[in-house]
């Protein structure tokens, strides 16, 4: 049985509406996986007929990794997800520079993976500039080009942003950062598997994947590093992965890796356009329906599978926790944010009040939802909204004049 089978087990019928956060693993990466962790458990640096094997399983991710990204096998290096590619590329590059070059220049709108780690740079004695963006989302290049500074080494900017989805221009950050020979990184952890991916167009040296947003397994990713880019390793061990990070490799999951790398090569044509007709549907039903909701971001440069929401009147958390209850999964921001009291820094980095940010939902989906989905959402949402607010006590009737 698919994995994934399980959670629809049960009374009720479970929509995942979160694949931003993580995704189901895929039925045929599930069943590429089961013999490495079986039969084929060697250790891959061994030279007998197991290591061999394992070593074998290795290899042949590389190069679908490698091909999905337009790179060579080698420029692959395996880690244990899209946190430590971003560690490994943003400290690699920063820890193997000149003394002299010590500027980074990365985003307001940054995962946490980056942001934290160009706060701790700055706490060594770094200094980053985090770019603005403005109410679309989007980083302008200009801005970028601005922050650059004689001592910068490294840019970082994301392709595809988590919460909202925005595309962000890294053709045109790529040639900024290669006329004035800085390093550059993008974490593209939320474009792959959505959009064409290709390190030589973007201008990317440094490239970050996380194998569970792509229908892959958890705890695998992989940095692309640009042949001839030397960094300094996070880690001290053996001498895995050409020296470039130490550790018995994550064979079965970097099969996985492999494997859902694949998949995203062959099903992107199709699947883009299938994911984009569902967001669309389910985002123009809730603007239709439901009354003072505004969509956040860049309808032309996005992902086609996030839309992101602001409703007015409506407590985000209290929101998803009703939906839940009626077997529908979507978050407030991140799920890396969610816990914490603070609005999402995406949110107010694109202008949005504390307020509007927690009022804010994301819908992110995936391969694995269908139009009968999205009609069963729709059939719900607008009354349990509609019930939130009837107990706001700044809620009146939707027909006066409304302000989000
Ligand atoms: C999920 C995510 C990460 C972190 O990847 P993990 O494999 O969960 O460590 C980094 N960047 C972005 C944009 C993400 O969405």
């Amino acid at each position: 049985m698919h994995p994934g089978g399980a959670v629809l087990q049960g009374k009720m019928n479970r929509i995942y509406f979160d694949n931003n956060a993580t995704t189901p693993l895929a039925p045929e990466v599930f069943d590429a996986m089961c013999p490495y962790m079986v039969e084929d458990f060697g250790n891959a640096s061994s030279i007998h007929w197991y290591g061999q094997r394992a070593k074998a399983g290795a290899e042949k991710a590389r190069e679908q990794v490698a091909k999905l990204l337009n790179a060579r096998p080698s420029e692959i290096v395996f880690t244990s997800g899209g946190t430590e590619s971003d560690n490994a590329a943003i400290l690699g590059i920063v820890g193997a520079a000149r003394a002299d070059r010590r500027h980074v220049v990365t985003t307001a709108i940054e995962h946490p993976a980056v942001l934290s780690t160009a706060k701790a740079l700055e706490r060594h004695g770094i200094s980053v500039t985090f770019v603005r963006v403005g109410s679309s989302g989007v980083v302008d290049p200009a801005d970028v080009a601005a922050a650059i500074r004689p001592e910068t080494v490294l840019i970082s900017v994301m392709h595809a942003n988590n919460e909202l989805g925005t595309i962000q221009p890294l053709e045109h950050i790529g040639q900024i950062a290669r006329e004035r020979d800085i390093y550059f990184h993008a974490d593209a952890v939320q474009s792959a598997g959505k959009i064409p991916l290709d390190v030589q167009k973007l201008g990317v040296d440094l490239l970050s994947l996380s194998a569970h947003k792509l229908n892959g397994p958890k705890g695998v990713g992989a940095l692309y590093v640009r042949k001839g880019t030397i960094l300094r390793t996070l880690m001290h061990g053996g001498h895995h992965e050409r020296d470039r990070r130490p550790g018995t490799e994550n064979v079965a999951g970097i099969v996985g890796l492999g494997a859902a790398a694949d998949a995203a090569v062959g099903n992107l044509a199709d699947e883009s356009g299938r994911v984009a007709g569902l967001r669309d549907k389910l985002e123009a039903g809730i603007l239709t329906h439901v009354p003072y909701v505004a969509m956040n971001g860049d309808r032309a440069h996005r992902v086609p599978n996030t839309t992101n929401l602001t409703f007015g009147y409506l407590e985000g958390e209290g929101f998803v926790i009703a939906m839940d209850l009626r077997g529908i999964a979507c978050s407030t921001g991140s799920a890396c944010s969610s816990g914490s009291l603070e609005p999402s820094h995406v949110l107010t980095a694109i202008g949005l009040r504390p307020e509007q940010a927690r009022a804010s939902i994301r819908f992110s989906l995936g391969r694995f939802n269908t139009s009968e989905e999205v009609d069963a959402t729709l059939q719900i949402l607008p009354a349990v909204v509609e019930q939130l607010r009837a107990v706001s006590p700044h809620y009146h009737a939707p027909t006066t004049a409304g302000k989000r």
